[in-house]
Order: C-alpha cells, then sequence, then structure tokens
C-alpha cells in the first residue's frame, strides 16, 4: 500500500482528472515531478508563458497538499531514471501523449524503466475517445469528419475522475530547480498576456464557469463572429491540460439531460462537435505521424509555393492591407489567441494569396499561440490548404472582405484591433481602398502611409492561386 510512484506532469497540468495521478494517490506515496526537455519542449513562446504561470499555480495547489512538484531540466530519460534510482521508486506513473516523438519517448523510457525493474503504468491521455478503437467498417482510419463523428457518438466518453482527496508524498525530501531556472520565459513580448489570462487551474475553472453562464446557450448561433466574444476561450487550458476534456463533456451533457435546457440542445450539442473536431485531429496525428510536417495529399508536393520574406512578414505583423486579415494577426500578437473564424481567413490567406507553404504558418502560429497544439495546429493548416485528408477543396478561397463583411459586419473586431482605421464608416472598413478620399480624409486615414494598401489584388491572387493548383491537378 506505501508504494512510492513518481507521477510525471507533462501537458496535464491539473490534480482534476488525472488518471496518473488518481491512480497512484490510491495506491501509495507520490513524487510529481515536471521535466523541461530544451530541446523539445518549448521555450521563448506563447506557449512557455503559459506552462510558466500553470506550473506556478500547479505548484500551489499541490502546497495544500504538503507536496513538492519537483521540476527537473534535461533529457527526460535519464532524469526520470536517475530520479527513480536516486529515491528508490516503485514506479512511474504516466498519462499517454499523442505526438509521435513523445511516444517514442515514452516507449523508451517505459524500456528502460522496466530493465531496472520499476513499475510502469501508462494511463490514457487527454482524448475523450480511445480513438484506437475508431476504425471503419475497412478497419481502415476514417477520413472524413462527419463519419468518425457519427462513429464517435456511438463510443462511451471516459467519466472524470474528479482529484483525489488524499495525496501523500514521499516521506524524504527529493531536490527541485526553481520555476526560474527552467527558463521558459526570455523575452518581454508576452508579459502583455496577463491583461487577458490567467493560466492555471483556477483560471480554467473560472473561464469555463464564465462561458456556460455567457456562451454555451448561444454558442451555435454566434460563434462564427470574432467581436461577440462567445466562444469559450478554453483551448489554451487545454492544451497544457489544465482542465480535462472530459470534463468539459460530462458538464454538457448533464445541462443537456436535463429538461429545462431542452431548447438549447442543439447550441450545446453544437459545442460538443467542436470537442469531437479535436478528437479528430489527435486521431490523424496517430494514424499519420507525419501530420504536422508534410501535406498528407501527396500532389501536393509539386505545389509551386512562391516564398517571400517581405509578403511574409507583412502577413505576420497585420500589414497586409486587408482589415479582417490584420486584425487577426494583431489579435494574435497582442493576446496569444485568434478567432477560429479569423484563422481560417488569415491561414487562407497566406496559402493561397500570398502563395507561402502553410508550414511557415504553422510555425508562425506554434511560436505565438498560446494555445498551439500540434494537432488542432496541424488540421487547421491542412483543413485550409486543400492539403488534409477531409479539408476545405483548394479552390474554395475566401475572399477576406467578404469574409469581414459577413462575420464582422459593422466593423467592431477590426476597429478593436486596427484602431487606425476606427473612423472608418462600416461600409468601407473591409475595404478601405474602395473609400473615397474625402472620407478617409475625415477619417484620418493616408492608405499606403497611416494603413497600407492592400499587398496583393484579390481577384489577381485568386486566379494566381488557381492556375497553380490546376497545375498540380495534372501532376
Ligand atoms: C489555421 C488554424 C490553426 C489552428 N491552430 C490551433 C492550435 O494550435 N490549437 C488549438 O487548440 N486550435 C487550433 N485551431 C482550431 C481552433 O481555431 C481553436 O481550437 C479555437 O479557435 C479555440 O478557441 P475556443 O477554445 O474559444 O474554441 P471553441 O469554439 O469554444 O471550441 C471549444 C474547443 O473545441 C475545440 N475546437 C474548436 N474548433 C476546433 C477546430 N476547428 N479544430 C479542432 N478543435 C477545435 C478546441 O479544443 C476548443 O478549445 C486552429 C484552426 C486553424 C484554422
Amino acid at each position: 500500500m506505501n508504494k512510492k510512484i513518481i507521477v510525471l506532469f507533462r501537458n496535464d497540468l491539473r490534480l482534476d482528472d488525472h488518471p496518473a495521478l488518481w491512480h497512484a494517490a490510491k495506491s501509495g506515496v507520490i513524487l510529481p515531478v515536471y521535466i523541461h526537455n530544451e530541446q523539445f519542449s518549448m521555450c521563448n513562446t506563447a506557449q512557455s508563458f503559459w506552462t510558466y504561470y500553470s506550473l506556478q499555480n500547479l505548484q500551489a495547489t499541490l502546497d495544500d497538499y504538503n507536496t513538492q512538484l519537483i521540476l527537473r531540466k534535461g533529457e527526460v530519460i535519464s532524469e526520470v531514471l536517475q530520479l527513480a534510482l536516486d529515491t528508490e521508486a516503485d514506479a512511474v506513473y504516466f498519462n499517454e501523449r499523442f505526438l509521435p516523438t513523445e511516444r517514442n519517448e515514452d516507449e523508451q523510457l517505459t524500456n528502460i524503466l522496466q530493465a531496472n525493474n520499476i513499475e510502469v503504468k501508462a494511463f490514457y491521455g487527454d482524448s475523450l475517445f480511445n480513438l484506437s478503437n475508431i476504425q471503419n467498417q475497412q478497419n481502415k482510419p476514417y477520413a472524413i469528419f462527419t463519419s468518425f463523428y457519427k462513429r464517435c457518438l456511438q463510443e462511451p466518453v471516459r467519466k472524470p475522475l474528479g482529484q483525489p482527496t488524499n495525496i501523500r508524498a514521499f516521506p524524504t525530501k527529493v531536490s527541485s530547480l526553481a520555476l526560474e531556472q527552467l527558463q521558459l520565459l526570455h523575452g518581454n513580448w508576452y508579459h502583455k498576456f496577463h491583461h487577458y489570462w490567467n493560466p492555471g487551474i483556477d483560471g480554467a475553472m473560472e473561464q469555463w464557469e464564465l462561458f456556460v453562464e455567457r456562451g454555451l446557450f448561444d454558442y451555435q448561433d454566434k460563434r462564427d463572429y470574432p467581436a461577440k466574444e462567445t466562444i469559450s476561450k478554453m483551448s489554451p487550458f487545454l492544451a497544457v491540460g489544465n482542465i480535462s476534456i472530459r470534463l468539459l463533456w460530462a458538464t454538457c451533457q448533464e445541462l443537456i439531460d436535463d429538461e429545462d435546457n431542452a431548447i438549447f440542445s442543439q447550441q450545446i450539442e453544437s459545442f460538443l462537435r467542436q470537442l469531437i473536431w479535436r478528437e479528430f485531429s489527435i486521431y490523424q496525428l496517430l494514424n499519420y505521424p507525419t501530420f504536422s510536417t508534410d501535406s498528407l495529399r501527396s500532389n501536393f508536393q509539386h505545389f509551386e509555393w512562391e516564398p517571400h520574406s517581405i509578403r511574409l512578414e507583412a502577413w505576420k505583423t497585420g500589414q497586409t492591407g486587408y482589415p479582417l486579415v490584420d486584425a487577426g494577426m494583431r489579435e494574435l500578437w497582442e493576446t496569444g489567441y485568434m478567432h477560429n473564424r479569423v484563422r481560417m481567413v488569415v491561414a487562407s490567406f497566406l496559402v493561397k494569396h500570398l502563395l507561402q507553404p502553410w508550414q511557415e504558418g504553422y510555425a508562425w502560429f506554434e511560436h505565438t499561440l498560446v494555445d498551439f497544439n500540434a494537432a488542432n495546429n496541424a488540421m487547421g493548416w491542412q483543413w485550409v490548404s486543400g492539403t488534409g485528408i477531409d479539408s476545405a477543396p483548394y479552390f474554395r478561397i475566401f475572399n477576406p472582405s467578404l469574409q469581414g463583411e459577413k462575420f464582422d459586419a459593422d466593423g467592431a473586431y477590426i476597429k478593436k484591433w486596427v484602431p487606425e482605421l476606427a473612423l472608418l464608416p462600416a461600409k468601407y472598413i473591409h475595404a478601405p481602398q474602395t473609400a473615397p478620399t474625402a472620407i478617409l480624409e475625415q477619417a484620418g486615414i493616408t492608405l499606403g502611409d497611416t494603413y497600407p494598401l492592400p499587398i496583393v489584388d484579390h481577384k489577381t491572387a485568386r486566379a494566381r492561386a488557381l492556375e497553380r493548383y490546376n497545375a498540380i491537378k495534372k501532376a
């Protein structure tokens, strides 16, 4: 009963519904450990800001149990082995991860620990379903989201485990680095994120409760409008595991089961459908290990991209002359987040209007998103680019100005993030170059000076993209 168990914390920085912790707490005394591997883990990114404050919050929460979170830095396998040998641990428990490199690391870790007579238990990771069970009738992975979605709905969802009532720490003291020594934070561009977020377990619950109260019952109707903010903003909390995906599912199911909410069931189901999109991305990562680096449609290997550092820079800094694109890119830089509708528009613009390889966009999002997640990011980019298995056809090219008119009709979102356009009437805000000179003057705008002219013409860019696409169709 008093087994000494090391529990590894990775992208599951919470105590609630943490299967490895839950089972370890029932079986013995525990040593919670977080190891920062500089080679693979991210440093100096928006997400390392998130990880830093999540670790701080996790440590404070564990303090309530008189248990210290042990922080180490270095190569994970050797660090864990050394720690297990030094502390004479009987076992190491962890939750599964989904990235091919991570799975490989876990497999090697398991082999080495077992070779040293240390027990290893891997528990299911942060997914709703047992994804390895989900295959089509030909025993192949589902390629179409709708079929995958319907199949998932027949599967049981794992019940959240709650938080262990009792956590007992190892009897002897174990040395730990200070959080600062992990060097997760170098620069200072992300300090402003504090204005927008409260990373960690407590912040996750606050955000979730706020969304259930103010956004969930309207979700389907309003989720596409970036100025409305009726989306959950749970993605950064989910990305490092401050909250369990199964808890979100269970809360929604309870609300659906309550007859008083019958008229809202479609709204709530629409939210659950998005959670299954997240499952679909993990599923693709598991089935296609190069999902986050290579186009799944092999004909795109021949696609003639036009790498262009000036255009790429204009996109990154929100200086394209397309207001919705610029608003999104500036929201991203300022807050580490961007609304999903706008992500689709900026991604399409980069890949189709500017002909930059989607991997460039992936890399910029990896650096700047607080919710960066390899599976979702890869699916988002491959979907928009038309390179994924179930993706938007390449020939469907978003017109950024029309997208703005449709989803930000009064320009409230644009005015927030592109303040130099704030005085422009809504009629012109999605295409300032169409405004008469007098209107521009009244709004204090000099195109090409206070706000850029469009860096590419929509019609020309569209025709060029289609031409490139037709070339690979024949290849
Ligand atoms: C080019 C591109 C890149 C993206 N990169 C990421 C990324 O790195 N990390 C990330 O979490 N999401 C990514 N997404 C998906 C989506 O934009 C975000 O999950 C969503 O905007 C997060 O905001 P939210 O939590 O308020 O979402 P909500 O609308 O409240 O949805 C709730 C949850 O459902 C899941 N979800 C919602 N939409 C999607 C989707 N389209 N695909 C997969 N899961 C979804 C997320 O876990 C989200 O937190 C990307 C989308 C695109 C088009």
